[in-house]
């Protein structure tokens, strides 16, 4: 037997087609032509800040087990010929790339894929590791695929879940993706917390709101939960095909832990510490915005609109709280909350005047000199104020952001506490 791993990335466009449709048909083709393909697909999931993705930056790969070294040029002119036809290569945002890998994952190559995920590379560090590791790759364009196609090869599996993608007939592309949203709450009944994400309130959660070949997507623990969940969802539209890849989604793989808020940069993601310095506030567009800090510096975290009920805990953090924040660093420059352990709710108190023996809440007697019950005229010291502890409304613990604002790479609270 001889095995080669493909990587595949950077297919599509903002306009259509998904590289794991590109990857579905090119596997479901070789398999009718009688090439065995060893387990599950694979979609990995990068950086999600990379400024060139086109959606969820996903990449993906799969084994080949074939007969003998010679069915492999047969195989890779038929992959290329393929990626060739189905890439939007007319969109200037598109540059494929594939790779075929017939080594072993070695230390080199999963190091590298856990970097595209956590950091940004260049196309310079991709083409080095390929030709370190002896990988053959074609660059359509300029190629800049061949990052995240080494990156889906390579990623370790400490941890995985896996993904039923369910695809639409061509002639539906672009319109409203017709699917029985109450079979999806049955299903969620059923199969939750096996299949996540699949409703968010009221609304389901399975479906992109994208122009690409996907029907809906449905995520769980393992592929006999995805395949059951989709046997539950009812459509009023063909599907007309699908498959379960398995995935780095939702085990936090992109967060980085560190122990200082300096030491932090933008396009990465973090687990980090801090304390609440400036208490909420809200910015046009209902963003919630506060800052957190500690010995060696401070940075802004934000609730965004899209983060809709998850706002309301976030809006009842205050000054002094002690806090676990899991989020990436844009642009701007500002954390976005993916989930939120608060670790130590500060004590918030007002302070009253003094409550006479007769009942009656005394007044001030003047700057200094103390306070006086206008009912009965006793009188006390200026140090006999009351303080009254306020009930905050919020509680120690994890919150998160709900399934339609969640990131790919971030791990659901159920997934944690599982
Ligand atoms: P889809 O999810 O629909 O497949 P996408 O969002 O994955 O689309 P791509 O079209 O694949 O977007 O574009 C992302 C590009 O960025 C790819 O060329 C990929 O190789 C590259 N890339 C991914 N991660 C990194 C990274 N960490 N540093 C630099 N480039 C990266």
């Amino acid at each position: 037997m001889y095995k080669v791993y493909v990587g595949i990335d950077d297919t599509d466009s903002k306009s259509g087609m998904c590289t794991t449709y590109v990857t579905t048909l090119i596997i479901n083709e070789l398999k009718h032509f009688g090439f065995n393909i060893e387990g599950y697909p694979r979609l990995i999931r990068l950086n999600p800040f990379v400024k060139f993705k086109t959606r969820g930056n996903g990449a993906t790969s799969f084994r080949l087990n074939l007969k003998s070294k010679d069915e492999y040029e047969e195989v890779k002119s038929f992959i290329l010929k393929r990626i060739k036809e189905l890439s939007q290569l007319q969109d200037d945002e598109t540059n494929p790339a594939v790779v075929f890998y017939d080594g072993e994952i070695n230390e080199n190559l999963s190091s590298f894929s856990i970097e595209v995920i956590k950091n940004i590379v260049t196309i310079k560090d991709a083409h080095e590791l390929a030709n370190k590791i002896s990988a053959e790759f074609f660059k359509f364009k300029k190629g800049r695929g061949i990052i995240g196609a080494l990156a889906a090869i390579g990623c370790p599996r400490n941890d995985n879940t896996y993904e039923l993608l369910a695809y639409r007939t061509p002639e539906n592309y672009g319109k409203k993706r017709q699917i029985d949203d109450d079979s999806v709450f049955r299903m969620d009944m059923k199969m939750y917390p096996q299949t996540f994400d699949n409703i968010d309130g009221k609304y389901i959660a399975i479906e992109p709101h994208t122009p690409c070949p996907i029907l809906y997507g449905i995520r769980g623990e393992s592929p006999e939960a995805v395949l059951g969940a989709h046997k539950m969802v009812k459509t009023y539209e063909p599907v007309e095909r699908f498959v379960v890849f398995e995935t780095n989604q939702h085990t936090d793989m992109h967060l980085i832990k560190i122990d200082h808020i300096a030491d932090m940069d933008k396009y990465k993601c973090y687990i980090v510490e801090g304390v609440v310095k400036r208490s909420p506030y809200i910015i046009e567009g209902g963003h919630i915005i506060f800052i957190i800090e500690d010995d060696s510096g401070q940075i802004p975290c934000a609730a965004y609109e899209p983060t809709k009920e998850f706002r309301d805990t976030v809006k009842e953090l205050t000054s002094g709280d002690l806090l676990r924040v899991y989020g990436g660093i844009g642009e701007k420059g500002t954390l976005n909350i993916e989930k939120i352990e608060i670790i130590k709710l500060t004590r918030i108190s007002k302070t009253l005047n003094p409550l006479c023996e007769c009942g009656k809440r005394m007044k001030s007697a003047g700057s200094g000199k103390g306070f006086k019950c206008i009912k009965c005229g006793r009188k006390l010291k200026e140090d006999s104020k009351e303080v009254i502890d306020i009930k905050r409304k919020i509680k120690e613990g994890f919150y998160e952001v709900p399934p339609s604002a969640r990131r790919h790479l971030s791990k659901p609270l159920v997934r944690i506490q599982m």
